[in-house]
């Protein structure tokens, strides 16, 4: 299972791996804002995208 945090604005991965992170938590690590465009990011603007994988 792949865990992503994708911004809502641009789609771009502020986060993605196997570890569940806490999207508030990443959302601090990136400084608030998104790498890709640069807009300020906010918890309801982050999009949950856990993908099931056959193991
Ligand atoms: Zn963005």
């Amino acid at each position: 299972m792949t865990f992503r945090i994708a911004c809502g604005k641009c789609g771009a991965y502020i986060y993605a791996g196997i570890e569940l992170r806490y999207a508030r938590d990443v959302l601090k690590v990136a400084g608030g804002k998104c790498r890709e465009c640069g807009s300020h990011l906010s918890l309801k603007d982050f999009a949950l995208d856990v993908v099931k994988v056959r193991v």
